[in-house]
């Protein structure tokens, strides 16, 4: 099996330190800044099973302004070109527009989806509320969810089976 899967999700939440983690290499660029990845990157993972093709996309947002909406138009091509779209989310705050707007755009498109909560290493004690508005979100979409850590590496054999299910 092999195939390409697109990494898609709001600045921030995780997409490039989660590519690192699962490729093994320091490729993508991580920051703390918002948008350090313009451009699209890729990053290919080989197990016995499959040949994973990560593609690392800017994070998308709505747009206020013209880079913003080149960013928009990037996601929109990479959502049609890859076989899977790993949708991250930021798992130490609730969904909020930013996300929904992403969940839109996603929804628009035939390319099956994976949910993705992130940063569960570092989600506060009553992060139940905080799961439940992002599966309140995959559930309206029919998305399967699962979740993970892209720093600490907890949750992502897990992915990788479901990433490799979908192909
Ligand atoms: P991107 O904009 O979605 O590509 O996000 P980055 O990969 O650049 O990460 C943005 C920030 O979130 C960085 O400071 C990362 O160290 C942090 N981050 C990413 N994944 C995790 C995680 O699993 N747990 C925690 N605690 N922080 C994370
Ligand atoms: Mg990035």
């Amino acid at each position: 099996k092999s195939g390409f899967i697109g990494i898609i999700g709001r600045p921030n939440v995780g997409k490039s330190t989660l590519m690192n983690q699962l490729i093994g290499q320091k490729i993508a660029i991580t920051s703390p800044i918002a948008q350090t990845t313009r451009n699209r990157l890729r990053g290919i993972l080989t197990t016995e099973e499959a040949q994973l093709i990560f593609v690392d996309t800017p994070g998308i947002h709505k747009p206020h302004h013209q880079l913003g909406e080149v960013l928009v138009k990037n996601a929109r091509i990479a959502i049609e070109s890859v076989d899977v779209i790993l949708f991250v989310v930021d798992g130490t705050a609730a969904c909020g527009g930013g996300d929904r707007f992403i969940a839109e755009l996603l929804s628009r498109s035939e390319t099956p989806v994976i949910l993705g909560i992130n940063k569960i290493d570092e989600q506060p004690s009553d992060a139940q509320k905080l799961d439940d508005s992002y599966i309140q979100l995959a559930k309206e979409q029919q998305w399967q969810t699962v979740k993970f850590s892209a720093v600490t590496g907890v949750g992502l054999v897990e992915l990788q089976e479901l990433l490799i299910e979908h192909l």
